[in-house]
């Protein structure tokens, strides 16, 4: 369970989130929409603590991201700390983000074996298995650049993988995809839902939300305009500012 509350962040004197509260409960996806600026990627950073929040607080399983509480304070936990509590946050980004120089099965054994100290023949197998699982099996020993996009997209969703996180942020995973290599990805995605993954996804796929999402949350200058199931939001939003979003996407 992700559990957001009070969440305020300004870059300058520019206030980018404005007091943003979400709950995603284990093994429910969450949809994010939302015009271009309105906030919705600086909450997903705030979520794996990329950024520090000015106010408020993230916690996953109950446990603070970030920050450790003593009292009623908050005391900032150390850049190893995150980095271990970042480890079990997966992150796929717009832009796959693969390691170049590395092959496609060393872009996945690479970080459970040097951050979580795994051991390399267990995490290589468990990586051929994720593999298998997105349909690239038979590319464990191509390099990313040899790789359709949507092909690498999927390898950094087995990458996220293999580090058996406890949740699954989505950065737009496919608005930088020709548009008949969307599918294939959503597909992967979908089949993580369907299997449980705890997910917040970020995206314009109207379709993939009434599909795959239990809760659609509808952002707009830094604060959640609207959020409820899929046939609520989307078919009977309340809001004046998420119907004018909607006519716009849709
Ligand atoms: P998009 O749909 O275009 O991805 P978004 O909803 O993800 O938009 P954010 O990327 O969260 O929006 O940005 C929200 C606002 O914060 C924007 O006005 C952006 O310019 C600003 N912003 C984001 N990151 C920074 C930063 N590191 N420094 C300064 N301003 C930033
Ligand atoms: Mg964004």
């Amino acid at each position: 369970t992700i559990e957001v509350r009070g969440l305020h962040k300004s870059f300058g004197d520019h206030e980018v989130l404005r007091g943003v509260d979400l709950t995603v409960p284990a093994g429910t996806v969450t949809v994010v929409l939302g015009p271009s600026g309105s906030g919705k990627s600086t909450l997903l950073r705030l979520i794996n603590h990329l950024e520090k929040p000015a106010r408020g607080v993230v916690s996953i399983d109950g446990e603070l991201i970030g920050y450790r509480r003593s009292g009623d304070r908050l005391h900032e936990l150390r850049e190893r700390e995150v980095l271990r509590q970042r480890t079990r946050i997966g992150f796929v980004f717009q832009n796959f983000n693969l390691f170049p120089h590395l092959t496609v099965l060393e872009n996945l054994v690479e970080a459970p074996v040097s951050a979580l100290g795994r051991p390399r023949a267990a995490v290589r197998e468990l990586a051929l298995e994720l593999l298998g699982r997105v349909g690239l099996a038979d590319k464990a020993d191509e390099y990313p650049r040899r790789l359709s996009g949507g092909q690498q997209q999927r390898v950094a969703i087995a990458r996220a993988l293999a580090l058996e996180p406890k949740v699954l942020l989505f950065d737009e995973p496919t608005s930088a995809l020709d548009p008949e290599l969307v599918g294939e990805v959503l597909d992967v995605i979908k089949d993580l839902a369907r299997a449980g993954s705890t997910m917040v996804v970020v995206t314009h796929e109207i379709g993939f939300a009434r599909e795959v999402a239990d809760t659609v949350v509808f952002m707009d200058g830094g604060v959640v305009v609207e959020q409820g199931p899929p046939e609520q939001v989307l078919d009977r939003p309340e809001h004046p500012r998420t119907r004018a979003f909607l006519a716009k996407v849709l």
